[in-house]
């Protein structure tokens, strides 16, 4: 199979039309069996339940190319599992977990020349999404859904290193306490649009958003959950229920304690206690693990004793390791890569 003539290495983290995407709808209480199309465009009522009352949800995922040439993708079963959670909590049909890896595997398949090859540091991100598609005018859950899959190339996240980042605790909220923070709804991003805006305008990266109860625990930014490494090499990362389960987060865990042999504490985090620790970072499938050097917290600092410059050791090694799993350089636990081809 021919690649696409594209400068990966140039690719930023953007949109590009590939050649298929995957559409199946949902109609008379059923969905239809889902076909590949070349057509990108989605023709819906004016008054359709997404536009009216944001009925969507979304994940994302990446497909690469390996050491040894195969189109994989990291542990697309628990981002089919995370959709079929967004879809129940927003009244929404699920799409069958097994036909849903086997609908992204397909819309992949079918984009092979798009992904790009091992070393280029650039992956085929794989956007899959569902939405309320006819007129709803009362609020209620509509009764026809659209599902489909896009891809498109995305550069490496970090061109010449992960530098360190600066972020600032938020005065926004992300998440109301039994809300739906531990889900992918795409409202949940509309609403985080302005905090970032003004974080972006006061030159922070990203916003820490802390619990909107007490506002004494962290939770995590618009886009990551938060680790961090304790002074003692302790891997620590919050729980609560308003976060969104990161299948990369969940996987450094496993990482942390099964390679690292570091102890692993997933529990409330006090935003007292972030001073005291060595290193953080923020995970997510985009860029793996950004690390973050500098937090501001209304004008104080909290400045982590990795410094500016490079990511700190323990971090370092996590990212390592899990990209080297996923690239399949580093034996993967059992069901971890998805071969696709
Ligand atoms: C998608 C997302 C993450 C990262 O999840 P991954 O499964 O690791 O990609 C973290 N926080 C929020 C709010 C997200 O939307």
């Amino acid at each position: 199979m021919e690649k696409k003539n594209i400068d990966w290495s140039s690719l930023g983290f953007g949109y590009i039309k590939t050649d298929k995407r995957f559409v199946a709808n949902y109609k008379d209480g059923a969905w239809d069996n889902g076909t590949l199309t070349e057509d990108d465009k989605v023709v819906i009522n004016e008054c359709a339940g997404v536009l009216q009352y944001a009925q969507t949800c979304f994940e994302g995922l990446k497909a690469y190319t390996t050491e040894d040439g195969h189109i994989v993708m990291f542990r697309p079963d628990l981002n089919a599992a995370r959709m079929k959670d967004s879809c129940e909590r927003l009244e929404m049909p699920v799409y069958p977990e097994d036909k849903w890896v086997e609908a992204v595997a397909k819309t992949v398949e079918a984009n092979a020349a798009w992904v790009p090859p091992f070393g280029s540091g650039a992956t085929l991100y794989v956007r899959p999404y569902m939405f309320g598609s006819n007129p709803v005018i009362g609020v209620k859950p509509a009764d026809e859904y659209q599902f489909r899959v896009l891809t498109t190339p995305v550069g490496p996240y970090f061109k010449g290193g992960a530098k360190p980042i600066t972020i600032k605790v938020s005065d926004f909220d992300r998440a109301a306490p039994h809300g739906t923070g531990h889900i992918k709804a795409g409202l949940n991003y509309a609403m985080s649009l302005h905090a970032i805006m003004t974080a972006h305008e006061e030159g922070f990266a990203e916003n820490m958003y802390l619990d909107p109860a007490t506002r004494t625990k962290v939770e995590e930014t618009g886009g990551a959950n938060f680790i961090f490494i304790t002074k003692d090499g302790k891997f620590v990362t919050p729980k609560s229920n308003s976060i969104l389960p990161s299948i990369t987060r969940r996987s450094l865990m496993v990482v942390a304690k099964e390679y690292l042999g570091l102890e692993v504490e997933e529990r409330e985090v006090l935003f007292d206690e972030v001073k005291d620790f060595a290193e953080c970072g923020l995970c997510g499938t985009a860029a793996v693990i950004s690390p973050v050097g500098k937090i501001n917290d209304h004008g104080k600092e909290i400045c982590f004793p990795s410094g500016m410059e490079k990511m700190g050791p323990t971090i370092q090694k996590l990212y390592d390791t899990l990209t080297g799993i996923q690239m399949g350089k580093i034996e993967a636990p059992k069901g971890w890569i998805y071969t696709i081809a």
